[in-house]
């Protein structure tokens, strides 16, 4: 029997289509990869939990879906949220535009509580000839100057990725 405290936690993901954002919670939830993985319609849900030393966290795991015409329903998803995942591809300079961009409707929309991590998803791409990458420290940038927990991960390996939930739930505050 486990007698810790388990606490129930609104996770939401955003960030451009493709990123991997669907990816990065199978990896979590499954420790699966899908090399062709059907986009998101809308919005997926998904539990996962977390132990602590001390308590356990339900992640209450909302995906959200990249396309565009889909962005003006994120607020319904991160309104509430406790947690958020701001992934962008490594190898996409756009992507890591579009990570700024949602940074900053969080901070301007969200819980001021809430807990984010900013992502930089497949490292395992990055290499000198397969074109530009964002560098490790233009995401440590922004991920210091707006207060966010930053790792490079890669759902294909599951390099880092446990460790952006545990990150998360290290940072969520105690309950009183
Ligand atoms: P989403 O639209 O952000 O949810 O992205 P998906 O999770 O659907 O991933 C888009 C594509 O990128 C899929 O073909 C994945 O197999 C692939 N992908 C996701 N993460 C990684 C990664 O870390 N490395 C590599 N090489 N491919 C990945």
């Amino acid at each position: 029997m486990d007698a810790k405290p388990q606490t129930s936690v609104k996770l939401v993901l955003l960030g451009e289509a493709a990123v991997g954002k669907s990816s990065l919670v199978l990896r979590f939830v499954s420790n699966e990869f899908q090399e062709h993985k059907e986009p998101t319609i809308g919005a997926a849900f998904l539990t996962q939990k977390c132990q602590l030393p001390n308590r356990t966290i339900k992640f209450e795991i909302w995906d959200t879906a990249g396309q565009e015409r889909f962005a003006s329903l994120a607020p319904m998803y991160y309104r509430n949220a406790q947690a958020a995942v701001v992934v962008y591809d490594v190898t996409k300079p756009a992507s890591f535009v579009k990570a700024r961009h949602w940074v900053s409707e969080l901070h301007a929309q969200a819980s001021p509580d809430i807990v984010i991590a900013l992502v930089g998803n497949k490292v395992d791409l990055a290499s000198d000839d397969n074109g530009p990458r964002v560098a490790t420290a233009e995401g440590q940038a922004l991920a210091d100057d707006e207060g966010l927990l930053f790792l490079e991960t890669s759902a294909k390996t599951g390099s880092n990725v446990q460790e952006v939930f545990t990150a998360l739930a290290n940072k969520l505050p105690e309950p009183a």
